[in-house]
Parts: structure tokens; C-alpha cells; sequence
């Protein structure tokens, strides 16, 4: 006997008509995140009111749940999968990862186990063969898809801190911090955010972080590199997140591999750069490392939760990561869960997949040094109209600034308040500057004219108010 609420799924499930209204709503979403405002207005922010409500005694219809968050929630959302969003680094959605998504949302899989879904662990094999294959890096290599970077620069970590604690002699893992040798994390004043907080998660103390000045484009000096050793975990980075620059592996590289140092990569948007022949010299010499951690949702285009933490230690990464119980099945195949910190996962590794196989070798190159063409045309046009450029477009990032930082962050207001475009602000060398990251696929060359334009009236209207 099925229940009430059963007999309306089931029967929900077998007339479709919810999947009809969420389809006819994302495709109509889908047409007008191109050409409406990039930012919702302060009316569509206020409208955002409807979802506020105490929790219904009685359920509520599926056909009107969707058409609800379609009427009110798709107006107030960023429009980032459009070509006039610069913010963060946030990257816009392949259609076939899309649709892949779609039919793995269907699937549900739990990507936990080989046994809990073999079509997700065959693809997260596949998908680690072609990561190592883009990215240059040797066959011991193995790759844990985990929600995003920040988690995969824990994990990466988390192995370093398990091979260095090893390297003196202990096991972090079974004995903790109490009484531990003393091991080291150097890094460059102008790490990511995430890799500070993955370093006080881990325990391992922010206020022990060796700092390593860098230069004006935020790249690690070499030569104020302090002594490596084999107790040390040095973290560098393949992209700063506000300037684009890298630093350069080659020298450090060699260094940290003389000292038996574990280094870690952050390459979260600019790792992709070895996709395009055309930009790989930025990545030369990553394959020295001993982790990375790199988004499938920033340049690769793939929907958000992707990060992947790649790994040339696997003992140290399934040491640091693996979880035991008597009803955990670990087989002969691919168990993705000793990769990850996470137990039960969603199959995010399916658009990962179908990412890279519509690209192949030659999309993916033409994708990557695309945003790079377009980040350079827009530095190149806004100095032009007398934005003064504080870095080398060397990748997809580009900082701009106005005659004062007064001038700068009324400017970043007007831009954000017009709709046209987005873009955020940030402090570089002590300068408010205007952010602009370009790493949506549908970024066109129209797109980017269209955005200075707005940045110049947008500069015109602050000198106007002042
Ligand atoms: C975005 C970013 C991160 C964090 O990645 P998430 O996917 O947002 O967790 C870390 N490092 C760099 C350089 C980034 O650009």
C-alpha cells in the first residue's frame, strides 16, 4: 500500500508536468541572462520577501514550487552565465555540462564508492587521466573531486601535513599536535585567502606562516626564499586572484625539491592555463609539485561544485583523507571517497567529463586563451580611455583605477548600480582598484566595448557627484 504522499510522487513522477515547468523556465532564464541586467534590481531584491515565511503546515504544489522560484528567484539572481559579469572569478556554464547535469540529477548518484555508483567512478578515472594529460603531470598522479578549491587546498594540505609530520618521524594522525615536532608553511604575502584558513583548520597555526615578499604583480620573490627543508609545506600559486599572475615554478620548484619540501600549487582558475599552448609558459614547471588544487567551475566553464585536489603522494592523500567502517565496501576500482573529505558526494566529476570531451584539446585551448584575449582587450581599451592598468594581462585578470581611490570606489558603485556590467572592487598595493575577471565562455568582444563604455559613464557620473 502506498501512502498519500507517495501516490502524488509517484504519480508527479509519471506526468512530468514539474519537470516541464523547470524546463520551460530555464530555458526561458537560460535566453535572458544574456541581454537583461547583469545585477538584479533593488525591486527584484525586495521580491526575494516571498521566500520568507514560516515553514507551511501543509505541502505545497510542485507546479507552482518551481514557477515560484522561476516568477521571483530567477529575476533577483547575478547573471553571471552571461558575457558582462566580471566579479570574483566566477565562470559561466557549458550547455553540455548543463545538460549532463540535468540527466546526473535524475541518476542521484552517491559517488562515494566504486560500488555506490560505478558510472561515476569510471568517469572520475577518465577525468583524472585527462586532468594529468592537460596539465602535464606524471602517472602516480591521482585527482579527489571534491566542492570546490578551498576544499581541494585542504586536502592538499592536509597530505602535505601528513608527509611532513611523516618525514620527522610522526604520525599526525594518530598523535596529534600534542607534542609534535615543529614543521613550517611558507607562502607568499599574496595567498588566496582560503589557503590561510586551510592552514588554521589544519591546525598548523596562521601565525607560523614563513611570509615570502613578492613582487608588483604578487609573485614570490626567489630570492627571499627562506631555507626548505623536509619538514616545510611551501604553497605557491598558478593565478593571483586579483592581478592573474604566477609565480614561477621552475626555480622554486627546484629548490623545494632539493629539501625534500612538500609544495602545493593553488591553481584554482589560472592551472588551466597548460590547456592553451598559447599561455602554457605560465604554468611551466608545475609538474614539480606534489599537489594542486584547480576549479572545473572557474575557467573550465563547468556548473559550480567542482574543485579537484590532484596529488602526486596517494599514501599521503588517502592517509590524510580515509574513513573506515564495517559497512564501507572498498574494492579493486576506483573508490573516489579516499580522495576526498567528504563521504556521500553528488556525481560532479559527470560535468567535469562532459566538459572536457565537447572541448577536446583544441576547445579547451580556444576557451582559455579566449578569456585571455578578452581580459587583454579590455585592459588595452580602458587604458585607452584613461583608466590607469595596475597589472600585466598576463591571464584573465585585469585591475584598472581611477586619478584617486575616491574616484575608483564611486566609479565600482556606478558600474555595479548601471546593470550593464559587474565588476568588484579590491586593494592592490594600497590602491583601490576596479577587479575585472574575465572567464565566462560567453564573453564577447561586443561584451567587453560594451563594459568599458559603462566603466567610462560610469566615471563621468562619480566625477559629476563628487
Ligand atoms: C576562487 C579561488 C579559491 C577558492 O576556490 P573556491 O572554488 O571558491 O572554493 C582559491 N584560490 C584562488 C586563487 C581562487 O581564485
Amino acid at each position: 500500500m502506498a501512502s498519500d504522499l507517495q501516490k502524488r510522487m509517484f504519480a508527479e513522477l509519471a506526468r512530468k508536468e514539474i519537470f516541464e515547468a523547470a524546463k520551460q523556465s530555464a530555458y526561458e532564464y537560460a535566453d535572458s541572462a544574456l541581454t537583461r541586467r547583469v545585477y538584479p534590481s533593488d525591486k527584484n531584491i525586495r521580491d526575494l520577501g516571498r521566500f520568507v515565511e514560516d515553514l507551511p503546515e501543509e505541502g505545497c504544489d510542485g507546479v507552482e514550487i518551481v514557477r515560484q522560484l522561476h516568477r521571483y528567484g530567477s529575476p533577483a539572481t547575478v547573471a553571471s552565465t552571461g558575457g558582462r559579469y566580471f566579479g570574483l572569478v566566477n565562470g559561466g556554464a557549458i550547455p553540455t555540462a548543463l545538460g549532463a547535469r540535468w540527466l546526473a540529477d535524475f541518476w542521484d548518484q552517491n559517488s562515494a564508492l566504486y560500488k555506490t555508483s560505478p558510472i561515476t567512478a569510471t568517469l572520475e578515472e577518465v577525468c583524472e587521466r585527462w586532468l594529468r594529460q592537460i596539465f602535464g603531470l606524471p602517472p602516480q598522479v591521482v585527482a579527489g573531486f571534491v566542492s570546490g578549491t578551498s576544499t581541494a587546498i585542504l586536502c592538499g594540505l592536509a597530505a602535505g601535513r601528513y608527509r611532513v609530520f611523516q618525514n620527522q618521524g610522526w604520525d599526525i594522525n594518530a598523535k596529534g599536535f600534542a607534542g609534535a615536532p615543529r614543521i613550517r608553511v611558507v607562502t607568499g604575502r599574496q595567498v588566496h585567502g582560503t589557503v590561510i584558513k586551510a592552514v588554521a583548520l589544519l591546525g598548523m597555526g596562521v601565525e607560523n606562516i614563513e611570509w615570502v615578499d613578492t613582487d608588483d604583480q604578487g609573485r614570490i620573490l626567489p630570492d627571499r626564499m627562506p631555507e626548505l627543508d623536509d619538514g616545510t609545506i611551501l604553497i605557491v600559486q598558478a593565478g593571483n586572484v586579483n592581478s592573474g599572475s604566477f609565480d614561477r615554478f621552475e626555480p622554486l620548484g627546484t629548490r623545494a625539491k632539493a629539501a625534500n619540501a612538500w609544495v602545493h600549487i593553488d591553481g584554482a582558475f589560472g592551472l588551466w592555463a597548460a590547456g592553451s599552448p598559447r599561455l602554457s609558459h605560465l604554468t611551466k614547471g608545475i609538474e614539480a609539485a606534489d599537489s594542486w588544487s584547480v576549479d572545473g567551475h572557474k575557467t573550465l566553464n563547468t556548473p559550480y561544485d567542482s574543485g579537484i585536489v590532484l596529488c602526486r603522494d596517494k599514501a599521503a592523500l588517502v592517509s590524510a583523507l580515509q574513513a573506515s567502517g564495517s559497512y564501507i565496501v572498498y574494492g579493486e576500482n576506483r573508490d573516489g571517497m579516499l580522495y576526498t573529505p567528504e563521504m556521500s558526494r553528488r556525481a560532479r566529476a559527470i560535468e567535469l567529463w562532459a566538459s572536457l570531451k565537447y572541448l577536446g584539446r583544441r576547445g579547451l585551448d580556444e576557451l582559455v586563451y579566449g578569456l585571455h584575449e578578452r581580459a587583454a582587450q579590455m585592459s588595452d581599451e580602458l587604458r585607452a580611455d584613461g583608466f590607469g592598468t595596475l597589472n600585466e594581462a598576463v591571464f584573465n585578470q585585469v585591475l584598472v583605477a581611477c586619478e584617486s581611490d575616491a574616484l575608483t570606489e564611486k566609479t565600482i558603485d556606478y558600474i555595479q548600480e548601471s546593470g550593464e556590467c559587474w565588476a568588484g572592487g579590491a586593494k592592490w598595493q594600497g590602491r583601490s582598484v576596479i577587479r575585472i575577471s574575465v572567464c565566462s565562455w560567453a564573453t564577447t568582444e561586443q561584451d567587453v566595448s560594451r563594459s568599458v563604455q559603462a566603466f567610462v559613464d560610469a566615471r563621468a557620473k562619480a566625477r559629476r557627484v563628487k
